[in-house]
């Protein structure tokens, strides 16, 4: 079983007891509690154990190892031995030690007679008292990956009183993460293996797919004891702690930067609510090609991870094609003509598929709304707003059915550049500079830059709204605000209004089902989307 610690920066012994009663409360079966800055009065930490509301781990980390405590460094480990003894200063003893102590490997291997008195407290072959208390043995590095790591594990793994080890480092890529996942499957002790930072979330997050002792939460986001670890509500109810397995599937999306994705909420509730035994995470892939395959690579080649897809977001639609043609997987021949996939999907047999789900969801978000089919697109004005991915996908599509497409974008050259390269026998697309837009007569108008996005949400992409008529069909891709100020301009004139959140809704929703063969919950997709676009607000 793999514990869900709360780790807690202790202030006082009524704080801390406190925070560790809500964690206890919010599914945490485990506490960790930091007395780097409470070492005064030794009667007060045996207080903090004997009266904890879960069983805790206490560590007090001097600075040396990235904590707070920069004291003697006797004293400390005398603290230590004090709260093992649980012998207080009027002679009682506490019925109660904590389940493990957590001390630095170096701190262990620097003296012998630190490593005695220690060892006066711990279970471990060679111990005479009946003790519980299990020795966690840790290394700690906030830079990278330590260059001996393997080293300072044998170690661990040699040290007969050690029975936990404890590797904590920071990821400088996913693909870290890897590391950490084959740490935490091992066998030899039980073994907690996190990366920190932002690259480290899957280490955390899949602890208890791959069997490690715990995974580190805070009482909160924001109230955390190492960098990149998560609130235990956010563990629990965004990443679906409580259903992950050792066959759990594993998806995300891929982009950068990624932490303020919305993704992850709509597909972990969408697999919640079909039963789907998947996670999804964010997952954060610098700008480069090479960054992008080495990463997916890395990810795909680890079989148990069971990485079955990822969403592709800006800026690597391109590099998913690429990728996908160069492993000899199959790229959807529309994504191709678009040349941006959003999707990717590892199927059963190992082999890739990339797609592009923005497509359809742009078209059928305008055609739903409208109550035509794709076809009745043919030979109706259509005014784009904007030269980039979003306004290709939409082009290609207009091309497709064959409506009458003006693209307008601040740079002329790349509207010119789309509207070659989309125009066909029966759709001769225009372009034109956004002032032309003065002069459009457009039955529908679609927004694909960003303007009027969160928080320039006064600015609208047109040069006045006297443009807008009653009938009229306006379209804003942009989804945060979900209403727009050009589609309150556009319901003040009388015109019907389509929101990005129709599209973004859509795009993922052909995503799940690519990856889950079932049909997305669209209502659920529905509620996450707004809860966050309004929480945002
Ligand atoms: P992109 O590739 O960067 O393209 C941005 C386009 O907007 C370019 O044509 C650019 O013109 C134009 N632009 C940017 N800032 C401008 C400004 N200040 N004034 C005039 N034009 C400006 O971005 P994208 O991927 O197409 O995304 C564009 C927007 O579409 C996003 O902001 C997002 O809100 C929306 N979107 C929505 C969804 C959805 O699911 N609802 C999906 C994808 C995108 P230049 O060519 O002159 O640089």
């Amino acid at each position: 079983m793999t514990h869900l610690a709360v780790s807690i920066f202790v202030e006082n012994v009524a704080q801390a007891h406190a925070a560790a009663a809500l964690a206890a409360e919010h599914g945490a079966d485990l506490v960790e509690y930091r007395i780097d800055n409470f070492t005064e009065d030794h009667d007060e930490n045996i207080t903090l154990v004997q009266e904890s509301p879960l069983p805790c781990i206490v560590t007090c980390r001097p600075t040396w190892e990235g904590g707070d405590y920069d004291g003697d460094e006797m004293e400390r480990i005398s603290l230590v031995e004090h709260i093992g003894m649980g012998t207080r200063s009027d002679g009682t003893v506490s019925k109660r030690r904590p389940a493990y102590l957590d001390i630095e490997l170096k701190a262990f291997d620097s003296s012998a007679n630190l490593k005695q008195k220690v060892e006066l407290v711990v279970d471990h072959p060679q111990q005479h008292r009946p003790v519980d208390t299990g020795l966690i043995l840790s290394t700690h590095d906030f830079k990278q990956r330590p260059a001996d790591l393997f080293q300072k594990l044998e170690k661990m793994l040699m040290a007969d009183s050690c029975r936990v080890v404890k590797a904590a480092w920071m990821a400088r890529s996913l693909r870290d993460n890897i590391e950490a996942f084959e740490l935490q499957s091992s066998k030899h002790k039980p073994t907690i293996a996190l990366c920190m930072g932002e690259f480290g979330l899957p280490s955390r997050v899949l602890a208890k797919k791959f069997g490690a002792l715990l995974t580190f939460v805070g009482q909160n986001d924001e109230e955390v004891t190492a960098p990149g670890q998560v609130g235990i509500r956010t563990i629990k109810e965004l990443y679906r702690w409580d259903q992950l397995n050792a066959s759990t599937k594993v998806y995300g999306v891929i982009g950068w930067p990624v932490a303020h994705s919305m993704s992850p909420a709509i597909h972990n509730a969408g697999f919640d609510q079909v039963d789907h035994n998947g996670v999804y995470l964010p997952l954060p892939i610098p700008p480069e090609y090479e960054h992008f395959k080495a990463t997916v690579s890395t990810w795909l080649d680890f079989k148990p991870l069971h990485f079955s897809g990822a969403s592709v977001t800006i800026p690597h639609k391109e590099n998913l094609i690429r990728y996908v043609e160069e492993m000899d997987g199959e790229v959807e021949p529309l994504a191709k003509t678009i040349g941006a996939a959003n999707t990717l999907t590892v199927r059963e047999d190992g082999s890739l598929y990339a797609s592009n789900t923005d497509y359809a969801a742009a078209i059928d978000a305008l055609c739903d709304a409208m109550g035509i089919e794709r076809e009745a697109l043919k030979g109706v004005k259509v005014g784009v707003i904007g030269a980039g991915g979003a306004a290709r996908a939409i082009v290609a599509a207009l091309a497709h059915y064959g409506a009458e497409t003006t693209i307008y974008n601040r740079t002329l050259e790349r509207a010119e550049n789309l509207a070659k390269e989309f125009s066909n026998s029966t759709s001769q697309i225009k372009s034109a500079e956004l002032e032309a837009l003065k002069s459009a007569e457009a039955k529908i108008l679609i927004n694909c830059t960003p303007i009027g996005m969160h928080p320039n949400i006064d600015d609208i992409p047109l040069p006045d709204s006297s443009i807008l008529t009653s009938d009229m069909v306006v379209f804003d891709t942009i989804y945060n605000p979900i209403q727009t100020q050009l589609l309150k301009d556009a319901q003040g004139a009388g015109a019907q209004t389509i929101s990005g959140v129709e599209m973004f809704t859509r795009q993922a929703m052909g995503q799940f089902e690519l990856w889950t063969e079932q049909s997305a919950p669209r209502e659920t997709f529905e509620k996450v989307v707004l809860n966050k676009l309004n929480a945002d607000k």
